[in-house]
């Protein structure tokens, strides 16, 4: 990633999110673009009414770049775990009430479905996905991103935020909470996102040349 590249965009993105974990990965992942990131302002809450992450992304990003009058980039993401259907899927950040609650009510939920069915299956993802809106609320880039890995019967590690710390990736032999926070924004969901985003970013410089 070259500290020298420019988009011409405006020089200021909103975060659509009052979330502190994600801002930070944002800030992080976007570093040497030129562009200032801002979170959303507080108290601005925008319902999740959609059906898929994709959704949700566009309604946060076209909601916040409206009300700020800036370009917004939303990030709608959460854990989907194969043995629980999906779950908690769209609901990540409604499970329950607090990160330690989400990851309890998680865990047992796992546990449930692993005795009565017998199954020892621990595969889920971690998915993202990001629209960018303009302040008349076009959607000008939306991507996804996916980051496969098993979920741990007992979190593991300080960092991170969510369900890091029993998202283990295998390849890493770590937990998102046991990475530095480098290391997790390149592997994870929101770096995957994010590269794409890039390079849609560049394009439209170089169309709008
Ligand atoms: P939302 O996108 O604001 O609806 O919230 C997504 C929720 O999914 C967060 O509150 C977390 O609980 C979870 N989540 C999303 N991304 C991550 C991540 O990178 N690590 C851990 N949990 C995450």
């Amino acid at each position: 990633m070259s500290s020298q590249t420019k988009f011409s965009l405006p020089a200021l993105l909103v975060i659509a999110s009052g979330n502190a974990g994600k801002i930070r990965e944002f800030s992080q992942l976007l570093e040497g673009y030129g562009l200032e990131i801002r979170p959303q302002p507080e108290g601005l809450d925008v319902e999740e009414t959609g059906q898929t992450f994709a959704e949700n992304a566009r309604i946060k990003a076209i909601a916040v770049a409206k009300a700020t009058g800036h370009w917004a980039l939303a990030d709608d993401s959460g854990l989907c775990v194969d043995a629980l259907g999906g779950a908690p899927g769209v609901h990540s950040s409604r499970y329950a009430d607090s990160d330690r609650a989400r990851i309890q009510r998680l865990l047992g939920e796992l546990q449930q479905v692993q005795i009565t069915t017998d199954s020892e299956s621990q595969r889920a993802e971690f998915v993202a996905a990001l629209a960018i809106s303009d302040p008349s609320g076009n959607v000008l880039i939306e991507v996804e991103g996916r980051c496969p890995g098993e979920i741990l019967k007992s979190p593991r590690g300080e960092g991170g935020f969510g369900y890091d710390p029993v998202f283990l990736a295998p390849e890493t032999g770590l937990t998102f909470a046991e990475m530095d926070q480098m290391q997790k924004a390149k592997l994870g969901h929101r770096g995957i996102a994010c590269e794409k985003l890039i390079k849609q970013l560049r394009n439209m410089k170089i169309k709008g040349k």
